[in-house]
């Protein structure tokens, strides 16, 4: 799960990182109000679980109150299309105002989890600014590189190791240490997924300051987290992604038009693999996990239908713990109440197949049935609708 920049902010100062002052705003008026508390000039921020804001117009300098109240303005109900957002952009409900620093250097600074070590690990470099890809590409010797024993946690001489292995100097060294190690707590303790700082700059001053930041969270662990769960934003995610996390399913949009609902992550994938090999196109990744309740399969199929490309459905469960009952029943509830005017193709396979063949035999529904996934790929395939040749 991601959260807004300033919850990152909020969450990293309580462990001890330096951040400017700033506020909240959710209409002109406020970011003008925000300006006048904080001091002019300032700096007007978007909102938005994205980076790589700064080029696509979502960061700025403002010198007066006037320009603060335009920028916000014109920022605020924009979508912002970044290099992360992908094509479909995200929505800017609401902007960060803050005190403008003054920036003699700029620091990268992330927490990621190096499944390798299985150990937290630190990836820094003297060259901030640019998102990460852009500098192992361009500047791959300037990054500095460091795993973390979990027994230990971030220790002190290992810190400042960092910050001299970055060129720090002076005062710079102590505050870094402080820095690593308050977001070394953040992530461990909070059971981050990611915590990025780009860019902690380096002040005329001289001092460290995090100008940007980032956090991501295991949402495995949101469940003893209810401060972090609380400061979800659903207006930042896809519709269909959210809705299917509601209802605890596991869905991810594609691009093709075969809509699947299928149990098991293997078993999607492997799905997805026959629909391909059958000369279709998967729309979505779909798991109903197990248990699946005829109610659960219906908000599944309107899960899936919210994705207009979608223009066949295939079903393929394989019931261990699942009943092909209650998913036959699902099925069928779903026609009633959903008004299906595709085609569906369903294969069940498992617990209760009998049964379950014998609700969707017996309904006044028109399902494709299937034996194996590979005949069931084949059908969703020819199921969609054929486009008009052309003359
Ligand atoms: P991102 O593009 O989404 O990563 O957003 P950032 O918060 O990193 O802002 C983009 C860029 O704006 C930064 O890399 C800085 O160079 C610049 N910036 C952000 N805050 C300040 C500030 O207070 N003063 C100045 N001069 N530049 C800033
Ligand atoms: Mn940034």
């Amino acid at each position: 799960m991601d959260i807004h920049e300033h919850q990152a902010k909020d969450i990293l100062a309580q462990f001890g990182v330096p951040v400017p002052k700033g506020g909240l705003a959710f209409s002109p008026e406020q970011a003008a109000h925000r300006a006048r508390e904080i001091g002019l000039p300032c700096v007007v921020k978007a909102q938005i679980h994205s980076g790589g804001r700064g080029e696509a117009g979502g960061v700025k300098l403002c010198k007066t109150e006037a320009e603060v109240r335009d920028y916000a303005a014109d920022l605020l109900g924009r979508t912002l299309v970044t290099k992360q957002t992908g094509a479909s952009g995200k929505t800017v409900h609401r902007l960060w105002v803050e005190d403008a620093t003054d920036i003699a250097q700029e620091i990268y600074l992330g927490f990621v989890l190096d499944r390798k070590s299985e150990r937290i690990m630190i990836v820094a470099s003297g060259h901030g600014g640019m998102e990460i890809e852009d500098l192992a590409h361009e500047d791959p010797d300037s990054l500095v590189r460091m795993v973390i024993d979990p027994a230990t946690g971030l220790v002190e001489f290992q810190a400042r190791e960092l910050a001299f292995r970055l060129g720090l100097k002076g005062k710079q060294i102590g505050q870094m240490v402080t820095t690593l190690r308050a977001c070394y707590r953040a992530y461990r303790d909070l059971d981050a997924m990611m915590v990025e700082i780009n860019p902690l700059a380096i002040t005329g001053e001289g001092d460290l300051v995090a100008l940007d930041a980032k956090m991501s969270f295991d949402t495995n662990a949101l469940f003893r987290r209810p401060q972090v769960a609380a400061l979800r934003d659903p207006a930042q995610e896809d519709a269909r992604e959210a809705m299917a996390a509601d209802h605890g399913l596991a869905y991810v949009g594609l691009d093709g038009d075969i809509g699947c609902i299928i149990n098991g992550a293997g078993l999607a994938m492997a799905t997805m693999d026959m629909i391909k090999l059958a000369g279709g196109e998967p729309a979505n990744f779909l798991d109903i996990g197990g248990g699946a309740s005829p109610d659960r399969v219906v908000t599944a199929f309107r899960t899936v239908l919210t994705d207009p490309n979608v223009s066949v459905i295939l079903v393929n469960i394989f019931a261990g713990i699942n009943r092909c009952d209650w998913i036959a029943k699902g099925v069928v509830q779903a026609y009633k109440e959903v008004g299906l005017t595709i085609p569906v193709v369903v294969r069940l396979s498992g617990t209760n197949v009998t049964e379950g063949r014998a609700i969707l035999d017996q309904a006044d529904v028109p399902i494709i049935t299937a034996g194996t996934l590979a005949e069931a790929a084949e059908a969703a395939v020819a199921a969609r609708p054929q486009p008009v040749a052309a003359e």
